[in-house]
């Protein structure tokens, strides 16, 4: 049904970039073997999946959305497939995002943007454009999105689905193609909490793989999403989260979901972080730097594509410099470039080392924060899905969408994004929760009393 769905709607909302019919149906053909046979299944065997593609799968084709990966062929898969494949759950295919996951919009894509199914004038979020409109779509009930700055949560919100961004290390970074390694980490993306609970369930839990991955298996997620209690909850307002260049709307909609947190008996209190001011500068320093030393590695040898330069000697380094020319898109040489000058000598201590230490002044914030609430809420993104074109010549309004999602990124803490209703423009708006990191189930604990 998903695959005819497909057939049917994406030549316009263009969310996959590999569709792996074949290996979807015999794994579901699998799935009712062994149910025919008595077999115990994990709870959700036979359940497709759409996979962003900046996650390796083996034997199908991953190019992060990239010219430089074009017709890669993973010879692994990254933890999470291999817990998706164990659980029985077939994989529909790869989905589109911004370049290596560079952007808020999947205009970044070289393989041509994602469209929004609410507006297909209107982008569907990014860098998971991709697997937020597969699952708004129904082309999917679920699918894997990453989350550096807000990746899984934005799209999201601008799609009417659920995103969530586990705790930093809480599912295995292994077999992602890393973006800034400090702050990646994937998480699931569907149109209900429950869902993403369920979800977060299979792909969670210790991998000795990722020398960060968290200690501990990963439960308690459903149980909490069916929980529908939030007595005794103390709810954190961010002050610094909603004002000025919030769309009225997206406020409108916001204030609605807390009047139903605290008729569901949560207290609600106002909080203020100031150093979150400051996330989008530090991040938008920190991320350039690792997307810089992490992109090294595509240079035109070991990986997917490779350019000769037209003439003169045939080096190393000008095979490179011709490889990487031609395959990478505007938005990752800038931000190379943006990187390589934010760690060179005479800078380092100026640009990078005065981000850190806003990052450590972030984590501060959420401590003093948390000893206030046990959970923190704000709009997801400031604003509704924004047309095609409308920022793509201008890269600081298109970093702006960010500026809600980015402070947990930089704390490691976890955050989810659930619909709250319609903004007056008619398109959906994200409500964000937080948590302290490890304590992920309360983002369901909350979010399943707000679906
Ligand atoms: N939009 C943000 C950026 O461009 C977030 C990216 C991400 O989370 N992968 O960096």
């Amino acid at each position: 049904a998903h695959l005819d769905r497909m057939a049917a709607v994406d030549t316009d909302v263009h969310a996959f970039l590999h569709v792996n019919t074949d290996e979807a149906l015999a794994a579901a053909a699998d799935v009712d073997a062994r149910r025919a046979a008595g077999d115990e299944l994990a709870e959700l065997a036979g359940v497709p999946i759409a996979v962003k593609d900046v996650v390796v799968t083996k034997g199908q084709v991953t190019t992060a959305a990239s010219k430089i990966l074009q017709g890669w062929v993973p010879p692994y898969d990254a933890t999470l497939v291999t817990r998706l494949r164990a659980a029985g759950m077939p994989i529909l295919g790869k989905t589109n995002l911004d370049e290596f996951a560079m952007g808020s919009s999947t205009e970044h894509s070289a393989y041509g943007p994602t469209r929004n199914p609410w507006d297909l004038g209107r982008i569907p979020g990014g860098s998971g454009g991709g697997s937020a409109a597969a699952v708004a779509a129904f082309e999917a009930p679920l699918a894997i999105g990453t989350d550096t700055g807000g990746s899984i949560r934005q799209p999201a919100a601008v799609t009417g689905t659920v995103g969530v961004k586990p705790t930093y290390g809480g599912v295995s970074r292994y077999g992602l193609i890393a973006l800034a390694s400090s702050l990646d980490q994937a998480g699931p993306v569907s149109r209900t909490v429950l869902d993403s609970a369920l979800l977060h369930e299979v792909i969670g839990g210790h991998d000795p793989l990722d020398s960060t991955s968290l200690a501990g298996r990963a439960t308690g997620y459903v149980d909490a999403a069916r929980s529908g209690d939030l007595t005794g909850l103390r709810v954190g307002i961010v002050k610094e989260l909603g004002g000025e260049g919030y769309q009225d709307g997206v406020r409108a909609s916001f204030e609605h979901s807390v009047d139903l947190l605290r008729s569901a008996g949560a207290e609600v209190v106002e909080v203020s972080c100031p150093s979150f001011d400051y996330a989008l500068a530090a991040y938008y320093l920190i991320l350039p730097a690792e997307a810089s030393s992490n992109l090294a590695k595509f240079d035109g040898m070991r990986f997917g594509l490779r350019v000769e330069p037209e003439d003169g000697p045939l080096t190393a380094e000008r095979v490179m410099a011709a490889t990487r020319g031609a395959g990478f898109g505007d938005e990752v040489k800038r931000r190379i470039i943006l990187g390589t000058h934010a760690l060179s000598a005479g800078y380092f201590d100026a640009y990078y080392g005065s981000a850190q230490k806003v990052r450590t002044l972030i984590q501060r914030d959420f401590a003093a924060a948390f000893s206030q609430a046990d959970v923190l809420v704000s709009p997801t993104a400031p604003t509704t899905a924004f047309r095609f074109g409308e920022k793509l010549d201008d890269p600081m309004a298109m970093y702006l969408n960010d500026v809600a999602t980015i402070p947990a990124n930089l704390a490691g803490v976890p955050g989810l994004s659930l619909p709250s209703g319609l903004s007056d423009d008619g398109l959906p708006v994200g409500f964000q929760v937080l948590a302290p990191a490890r304590e992920d189930v309360r983002l369901y604990r909350v979010g399943g009393v707000l679906e």
